[in-house]
């Protein structure tokens, strides 16, 4: 029985020729457990190398080998279960999915059906306009990956690469509970963010460490849920929005032409953008399930659950609280902050004694802009969190304005150096000597004597006399002195 846990947003609506409509999505994400070796046997995990390089005669299932279960892939799905804040279950079974292909050579997969080593959970999401969603965790089970049939090497020939036969994945399933491809995206992005901070898997979603099964139906807001659609092995995030919003619209046009959905597996193909039938599911597979026989059930202690749990890092959700208490930042702010554990000691390095406000504002500001642009994470941009440090402790100090502490991040970034140092070479340092300031505000009133008429009646016009001064002091000017000289002089 499929609860519905969300009250019906209609922001959330997309209106057809009959009427508004709702989404209804759930997802199945595998996640590749990092880890050195594979679920079943001892060969190496790492991306790339030349085929079949990374294959032992257990992954080749070889008649007669056996395979023996992997501590750590164990330790690493207990941890992904307490980190999804989920039921763990003390006993799990392995069970044997039949299907023939060529690059599975065991003609099954063993993976895990009735009982999961995770159970129900939930993740939190914060929408930009909406706020919380908590999307429900149906289970987490364990499995192995496939291997990859290659048909374009050999003329002629199809081959198979077997390196990835054996590797762990992680199945996530999410409750049919997200209602927009937005809210997809912002939980395969929070998810992924989950499993980074665990070091479970490393979500690199190019090398498909991480990908989506997308399943997407459409009903009348509140209403009986559809018949969905399943859109296979969705590799980006970008993707799963374009998908969603595809396959809704295709859905609510067949309903409206009074058709029905057909329960089918698709593919998204991002070139088009369109999703198309892979098969119905008439044809869908019978996987004949059944228990493994060559593995016993799974079965470890609360102690063994306990020592994991012990050593959780800080998770996404406790910084962005912590952060919001500590540093009085918006809910907004913190959850930007804590998207990546780098970032977030990054921002929590230059934040430390200083105005927590005016570092977030640099750091996801300025720096996140530059950071960017050179397409590399916020802690990694080149600037060190000292360096940053520094620049804002010479705004606060008065030693330069904030203008002028862009133009030092720029030289900062182009030729490297510290701040004080900058201001130094480059004479940037703050004109505070009232005397100068006084005798360029005199210099500009003496050559617009009509506009320093005018200004009693035109209060406004201030403004402009304080760019005029900014701009013969090459913006060196204390701004505050600048507006204190500026009002006596002109008998504001
Ligand atoms: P199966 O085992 O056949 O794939 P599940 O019940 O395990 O079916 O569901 C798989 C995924 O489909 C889950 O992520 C679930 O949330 C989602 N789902 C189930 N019903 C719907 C629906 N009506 N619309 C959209 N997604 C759904
Ligand atoms: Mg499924």
């Amino acid at each position: 029985m499929i609860v519905d846990t969300r009250t019906p947003n209609p922001k959330n609506f997309i209106s057809g020729a009959t009427g508004d409509w709702e989404l209804v999505i759930g997802l199945e994400v595998h996640a590749q457990i990092t880890s050195k070796s594979k679920l079943f046997s001892a060969s190496s995990t790492s991306f790339g190398g030349e085929p079949n390089d990374h294959v032992s005669l257990v992954d080749a299932a070889m008649p007669g080998m056996l395979p023996v279960i992997n501590k750590y892939c164990v330790e690493q799905a207990v941890r992904t279960g307490l980190g999804l804040k989920a039921k763990i279950n003390k006993r799990s079974v392995f069970d044997r999915k039949n299907y023939f292909y060529p690059d599975l050579p065991q003609g099954y997969q063993i993976s895990q059906f009735k009982d999961p080593i995770v159970g129900e959970g939930t993740v939190h999401l914060d929408m930009p306009e909406d706020g919380a969603v908590e999307v429900g965790i149906e289970r987490l089970h364990m499995e192995q990956d496939a291997g990859k049939s290659i048909h374009d090497l050999v003329p002629g020939k199809s081959v198979v690469d077997l390196n990835r036969s054996g590797v762990a994945l992680m199945e996530i399933v999410s409750k049919p509970d997200i209602r927009s491809a937005d809210e997809a995206k912002a939980y395969v992005t929070k998810l992924r963010t989950i499993l980074r901070y665990l070091g479970t898997c490393d979500g690199n979603m190019e090398e498909g460490s991480l990908r989506a099964d997308v399943n997407v139906s459409v009903r009348e807001p509140g209403g009986e849920f559809g018949t969905r659609c399943e859109i296979k092995n969705v590799n980006s995030i970008r993707f799963i929005g374009q998908a969603i919003d595809y396959e809704a619209r295709r859905q609510i046009d067949i309903l409206e032409d009074g058709g029905e959905i057909d329960q089918e597996t698709r593919l998204f193909d991002p070139k088009s953008g369109v999703t198309r039938s892979m098969r119905s599911k008439e044809e869908a597979h019978d996987y004949r399930y059944f228990p493994d026989p060559d593995l016993l059930p799974l079965e470890f202690d609360q102690a063994f659950v306990d020592e994991i749990a012990a050593s959780l890092p800080e998770l996404p959700d406790e910084k962005q609280a912590r952060m919001i208490e500590q540093y009085g930042l918006s809910a907004y702010d913190a959850g930007l902050l804590v998207d990546e554990p780098e970032t977030a000691a990054f921002f929590e390095a230059v934040a430390e004694g200083r105005d927590a406000k005016v570092a977030v504002n640099w750091v996801m500001g300025d720096l996140a802009a530059h950071a960017n642009q050179v397409g590399k994470p916020v802690a990694d941009a080149g600037i060190s969190a000292g360096q940053l440090g520094s620049l804002i402790d010479l705004i606060a100090d008065g030693t330069i304005s904030g203008k002028i502490a862009k133009d030092v991040l720029d030289i900062m970034i182009a030729e490297g150096g510290e701040p004080a140092q900058i201001v130094q070479d480059k004479g940037l340092k703050q004109v505070t000597d009232t005397g100068a300031i006084e005798a360029i505000i005199d210099e500009v009133i003496a050559e617009n004597p009509d506009k320093a008429a005018q200004v009693k009646e035109k209060p406004k016009m201030a403004g402009w006399f304080v760019g005029q001064v900014m701009q013969k002091s090459g913006g060196k000017a204390n701004p505050q002195a600048v507006n204190a000289i500026l009002a006596q002089k002109l008998g504001l």
